[in-house]
């Protein structure tokens, strides 16, 4: 779910991010809240925010000017949410869609989050190969995509449930 808009401090358009990520940057004080869901909060136990629909950020970033971002084993975890694709449970690995062994690249386009029993399960072979179909394909973020996900990657873990269910208070 993407319905976050997030604006660079010059009020400039970036992207748009999860509402997740959105209340991360800013209970991070890395973005304002500039536009709000009306009658919506989050609610927790030190916590009480209006639901962003817009966001700012409280510095400027600059773009960088790159027709793709740079890929990374945290870029992948970050950009699948930490799911599996194989079972969508917790991921904590990389798993390479089509094997190192088989030619495959360290690339958005083959790589994705994977739990460590089904990369294991899987080991050196293609999804076909081992009967293990992808929940979803894998995606080459944008670089506006690829600098918002490496803001505030991470702080993911501490955030409690409620904020992670994506639940709002009315
Ligand atoms: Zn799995």
């Amino acid at each position: 779910m993407r319905d976050t808009l997030v604006l660079n401090a010059s009020f400039e358009p970036l992207s748009t991010v999860t509402l997740n990520r959105a209340v991360v940057l800013v209970l991070q004080d890395k973005a304002v809240v500039e536009q709000a869901h009306p009658d919506l909060r989050m609610r927790g136990a030190a916590i009480d925010i209006p639901v962003p629909r817009v966001i700012r950020l409280c510095r400027y970033v600059r773009v960088p000017f790159r027709r793709r971002a740079p890929w990374s084993r945290r870029g992948v975890l970050v950009r699948d949410q930490h799911r599996c694709a194989y079972c969508g449970r917790r991921a904590t690995t990389v798993d390479h869609v089509v094997p190192r062994s088989h030619g495959g690249a360290d690339s958005w386009l083959n790589t994705v989050a994977s739990c460590a029993e089904d990369n294991h399960r899987k080991a050196d072979r293609t999804p076909e190969e081992a009967g293990m179909p992808l929940l979803r394909q894998p995606f080459e973020p944008t670089p506006a995509d690829a600098m918002l996900l490496s803001l505030g990657a991470g702080e993911m873990e501490s955030l409690p449930d409620w904020l992670n269910g994506q639940s709002a208070a009315a």
